[in-house]
């Protein structure tokens, strides 16, 4: 079963069209990829999806159609979107910002579980529990960010460049935490990552932007031996 289906999807910033008819395909529990250059529109597509730049085409969740909801709509419906740069609340302890994840849930339990949970996969977390976000190192601020959209419960996560700004050691095991998550929980998944070989390691098929039109698509494995993508995305 299809999950989110994007068709022909466009998008402009004031004059200037970003998404040129973009196409996306997410089944249920699946997890795609998009690649692309700056400026392709990767972080645009994210924004069609989660309802906070205006979009023509056609955007459906859930055998529903939503383009045209608002962010909090999209929301509600089960999406989480993991901005770059993060979006944690830096004034707020980590606990804090887990539990406003968790705001539209009911089940004081099953919160409190999937806390211990988000505690397990990210141990640092559990060390920092009471410290402000603001005060974590950029990791950390990751693992918190992926945490809280966790904590919403989602049927699909967007996550935008979560490699963004880390050391290589630790954006591979950001990577690996939500791999394990997406093991564990079978929560959808779209993943913009300039970092192709991240990419691949997260999801089953990609897309390839170029001036905000999909130019490739194919499973990780077709993408990842084709010379082109090697030349571009995988350092040689
Ligand atoms: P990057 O990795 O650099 O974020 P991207 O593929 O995610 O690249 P987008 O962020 O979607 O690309 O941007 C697509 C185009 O839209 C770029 O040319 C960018 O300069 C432009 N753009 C992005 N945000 C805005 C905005 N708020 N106002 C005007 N133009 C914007």
């Amino acid at each position: 079963m299809t999950l989110l289906e994007l068709s022909d999807v466009t998008a402009s910033y004031g004059p200037v069209q970003v998404l040129d008819g973009v196409s996306l395909s997410v089944p249920e529990g699946g997890s795609v990829g998009i690649l692309g250059a700056n400026g392709a529109g990767k972080t645009t597509t994210l924004r069609a999806i989660s309802g906070t730049v205006r979009t023509g085409g056609r955007i459906t969740f859930d055998g529903r159609d939503i383009r045209g909801f608002r962010p909090d709509q999209v929301a509600a419906l089960g999406i989480a979107h993991v901005p770059e740069g993060r979006g944690t609340l830096g004034q707020l302890s980590v606990r804090e910002n887990l539990m406003v994840g968790a705001y539209l849930r009911k089940g004081k339990q099953k919160i409190a579980a999937d806390v211990d949970y988000c505690l397990d996969l990210f141990p640092q977390l559990r060390d920092r529990i009471g410290s402000r976000a603001a005060a974590l190192s950029g990791g950390e601020q990751q693992m918190l960010a992926v945490a809280r959209a966790f904590m919403a419960k989602p049927k699909l996560l967007l996550l935008d460049e979560a490699s963004l700004g880390l050391a290589p050691s630790t954006a591979k095991t950001v990577y690996e935490a939500i791999r394990r998550l997406r093991l564990d929980s079978g929560i959808a998944m779209v993943v913009v990552e300039q970092n192709a070989n991240l990419a691949f390691s997260l999801v089953d098929t990609a897309t390839v932007l170029e001036t905000g039109r999909n130019v490739l698509t194919g499973s990780s494995a077709e993408l990842k031996g084709m010379d082109e993508i090697r030349r571009a995305y995988l350092g040689g």
